[in-house]
């Protein structure tokens, strides 16, 4: 692969991101998308290694002071200065210009003869390789620039993309989300669609998920969809069945506004809707039904419910983009209120709050919130987010359930009212009133708002459905799952910028037993009596290579077969003892619940030392195992027989050693099939075994939170428990509740 990629090519989100990720599937899948190709993730690391950025942008950023928005703003005009004037290396602006000139059909040399064509224009859009994953959605964090044309424009926009890789707004999300600030960007280069109507459409109505999982919702105003995403307009509104394709409910919006490219100057332009188009239609009734059944299509295609971006140019539909819905939690509903709202809309996130108002013109005073208060605001922009995670709830002038305020406070959880028209008139500062976001109503004073109660019982399941943690702040959000099947330590040590085996060698092994202990005692307290399973370090010899003291690993040439896991922590007992002496104390102090396991295992003799070392300890020595070699699996009596607490298969690495597959190897992801019938073999034959000597087993890799096909079979092959992702703890809930009924 080379710094440029097409459609044609078999990538990852880590070569193209999420954006260019999606439209390569999409575009092989047969949907009507605008011809694209991908500036990859390489692209930029090359260009960041030539002007020796990474180094710095960290020493810049570790200066921050995240309470301070000057601090932040500052940091970011300085990188993104840097970034923006730091010079494309030669090969890089090569390859661009030569794939933008095959883009609108050109001869790539230039030919006698033939004269070179107008340039088109195209569309300028980041892809960031943590944005649009299930889980993580960072909408809008990153920039767009539309109706870019020429060589040089192009270039430009490139560099403005990559510099949006630091925008204040996106280093402070990243280190509320604990994402590593040195990554990486792409971009999608697409043509431009010169739309007159365009919009979003979500295949689930995102406030209520589990009644509007048979409604596709459809919002489209005039013109380029930017309106509509930044809120700026009231957009149209349908509602469509996703069995009978019937539009149920057809609300028409205000639209004053729309943005356009200039026939003159081919700029994007704002300008005012013609009169009688304001409050016209916007989709004809067919136009609605045809996009409803792309839509659908989506859905089934990804198996997941999808928040498109659609257009409409000369009357022919295009898919611009699509993401998995990343919210999608059943919300507590409230009960009506009885009494007169002074102000209503449009509920986009569910929830109440009382609290007093606080009016925020513009990015600048979001400093005003302090924890409580309500948010009131024209329309919120990604730049609002450090307000509105303070926030109790938001209210909006405009905007509708598909804007980015409304998908930002829904994975923010926080309530959400937006479309109100007049919330910055009728409220004021100060004031003190009720938000009931489910109703879309606003009330003055403080008035009592109660809970719904539940419908019916949360679904149990005979299988149990844990969750896989690797923060331990996540713990309060997973707490309906049966447990936690995987606790991964990496990232609770990853945090402290020493590697652990650094600790040991400066004789500070009580520092690293007190950072285990904090974190994995916040997530056992919060799941006791459920139990918490505790994987046992398990960093390659590559992994953490950057953290102070690192640079001692050795160097190995296949790290994901080498020094890791049970193996390493028998060579270098250190870190192990601190392991066990945290859960030593753990259960001291009542948290009987927490268990160690042990990854990577493959001899029962690895599982009897790393006993002894507990007893000598006096620490608990029932360890469970994680499946993940061959070796492991087709010896699973023996482990039985020897006593383990129970069987988990780590699915990544079981695939990758079954099938001789490096895991992390982009080339070869069509052909690592994590139920490919070697796979399927080994998890029926450990699952049986288990059974014969009543020992847990269970599964804890990427695998059960993807396919569904992997859940019917375990289950089927009677498997005790699945250990998934937060964000597919309902879904795989439900589809057990199926098969077990
Ligand atoms: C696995 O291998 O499936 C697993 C859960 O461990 P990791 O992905 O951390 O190697
Ligand atoms: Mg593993």
């Amino acid at each position: 692969m080379t710094f440029i990629a097409t459609t044609e090519e078999e990538l990852s989100i880590k070569d193209v991101g999420g954006k260019g990720f999606n439209l390569i599937k999409l575009t092989k899948a047969g949907f009507p998308v605008p011809e694209a190709f991908f500036i990859t993730a390489k692209a930029y690391d090359a260009f960041a290694e030539e002007n020796e950025l990474k180094g710095k942008i960290l020493e810049i950023i570790e200066k921050v002071d995240f309470e301070d928005p000057n601090s932040m703003q500052k940091a970011s005009d300085e990188i993104k200065k840097m970034i923006f004037e730091a010079k494309m290396p030669d090969k890089i602006k090569a390859e661009i210009k030569d794939a933008y000139k095959r883009l609108y059909g050109a001869p790539p040399l230039n030919l006698d003869f033939v004269k070179p064509m107008d340039a088109p224009f195209v569309a300028v859009r980041s892809s960031g390789i943590t944005e649009d994953i299930k889980g993580a959605s960072s909408a809008g964090q990153y920039e767009t620039f539309l109706n870019i044309k020429g060589e040089e424009n192009l270039l430009k926009a490139v560099q403005k993309c990559w510099a949006s890789l630091y925008t204040a707004r996106v280093i402070y999300y990243r280190h509320k989300n604990n994402q590593p600030q040195d990554t990486s960007i792409c971009v999608v280069i697409q043509r431009m669609v010169n739309s007159e109507k365009s919009g979003v459409a979500f295949t689930v109505d995102p406030r209520n998920p589990k009644e509007g999982s048979n409604h596709i919702i459809i919002e489209g105003c005039w013109g380029l969809g930017e309106t509509l995403v930044q809120g700026n307009v009231e957009p149209d509104r349908y509602l469509v069945d996703k069995t009978t394709g019937d539009i149920l409910e057809k609300v028409i919006g205000k639209k004053s506004l729309e943005m356009v490219r200039d026939p003159m100057y081919g700029i994007t332009i704002q300008r005012n809707v013609l009169k009688e188009n304001v409050e016209a239609q916007v989709l004809s009734d067919m136009e609605i039904v045809t996009l409803a059944a792309y839509c659908k299509k989506i859905e089934q295609y990804y198996n997941y419910p999808e928040d498109i971006e659609w257009a409409i140019e000369r009357g022919k539909i295009y898919i611009i983009q699509t993401r998995a819905v990343t919210t999608l939690e059943e919300k507590e509903k409230t009960k009506e209120v009885e009494g007169t709202p002074i102000l209503e809309g449009w509920g986009a996130s569910p929830g109440a709050a009382v609290g007093v108002v606080k009016i925020i013109r513009d990015a600048t005073e979001v400093w005003k919130i302090t924890k409580g208060d309500i948010l009131v605001t024209k329309m919120t922009n990604p730049d609002f987010v450090v307000g509105m995670e303070k926030s109790s709830a938001i209210v909006t002038d405009e905007g509708g359930v598909t804007c980015h305020a409304a998908i930002v406070s829904r994975e923010l959880s926080v309530p959400c009212i937006v479309g109100t028209k007049t919330a910055t008139q009728i409220l004021k500062e100060g004031m003190k009133i009720t938000v009931d976001a489910t109703h879309g109503k606003v009330y003055a004073g403080e008035i009592a708002i109660e809970m719904e109660e539940k419908k019916g019982v949360e679904i149990k399941t005979k299988v149990q459905v844990k969750v896989n943690i690797a923060f331990p702040e996540t713990a309060d959000k997973a707490k309906h799952a049966d447990g936690v099947g995987l606790l991964r330590l990496e990232h609770m040590l990853t945090k402290t910028g020493m590697h652990p085996i650094e600790y040991v060698r400066q004789e500070r092994g009580e520092e690293l037993t007190k950072i285990i202990l904090d974190g994995v005692g916040k997530v056992a307290q919060a799941f006791y009596p459920k139990p918490v399973w505790v994987r046992s370090l398990d960093a390659r010899t590559d992994e953490f290579k950057n953290m102070k003291g690192g640079e001692n690993e050795p160097v190995e040439i296949n790290p994901m077969l080498g020094w890791h896991g049970v193996r390493r922590s028998l060579d270098q007992p250190e870190i192990l003892k601190c392991e066990l002496n945290a859960l030593k104390r753990l259960h001291e102090n009542g948290l009987t619940n927490v268990v160690w396991e042990l990854p990577f295992i493959i001899n029962v003799s690895e599982l009897k030392r790393a006993k002894e070392i507990a007893e000598e300890m006096g620490a608990p020595s029932n360890f469970g195992i994680m499946v993940e070699v061959p070796a492991c699996a087709l010896t699973i009596e023996d482990f039985c027989k020897e006593g383990i607490a129970f069987a988990s298969f780590g699915s990544n690495d079981l695939t990758q050693t079954t099938l001789g597959i490096d895991r992390d190897n982009e080339n070869l992801i069509k052909i690592f099939d994590e139920m490919h019938p070697a796979m399927q073999f080994l998890f029926k034959h450990v699952i049986e075994v288990c059974k014969k000597y009543n020992v847990e087993s269970s599964i804890c890799g990427e695998l059960p939170s993807n396919r569904r096909d992997a859940v019917e079979f375990l289950v089927k092959a009677g498997i005790d428990s699945l250990s998934v992702n937060l964000d597919a703890i309902d879904k795989v809930r439900e589809q057990v509740s199926e098969l077990e009924s």
